[in-house]
């Protein structure tokens, strides 16, 4: 009996830091390490002189936690925010 807490102990161990490593990215917002373990870590896609040709404008991409972007978002456009239901729609 405690060898199987043991083991189970040390597999707990391995799988949390499994499942719970780096991604190599920092949030664009509050500067954090992006986790393998966050909800829907995201990358954040920007288009600058929308109004000019293709050739005019430059895109970028950053990386954020959905849930610090959706904080950064002006309270009437948070209502707009709809990609926090995506397991509620089992759509991943
Ligand atoms: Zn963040």
């Amino acid at each position: 009996m405690k060898l199987k807490k043991i083991l189970e102990s040390i597999w707990n161990s391995i799988t949390r830091k499994i499942k719970n490593k780096p991604l190599g990215f920092s949030c664009c917002f509050c500067a954090q390490s992006i986790m393998s373990s966050d909800k829907y870590p995201a990358d954040l896609h920007i288009t600058v002189n929308i109004d000019k040709t293709d050739e005019q404008q430059h895109d970028q991409f950053f990386f954020c936690h959905t849930e610090c972007f959706k904080n950064k978002l002006h309270s009437n456009i948070q209502s707009y925010f709809t990609l926090e239901h995506i397991d509620e729609d089992n759509k991943i």
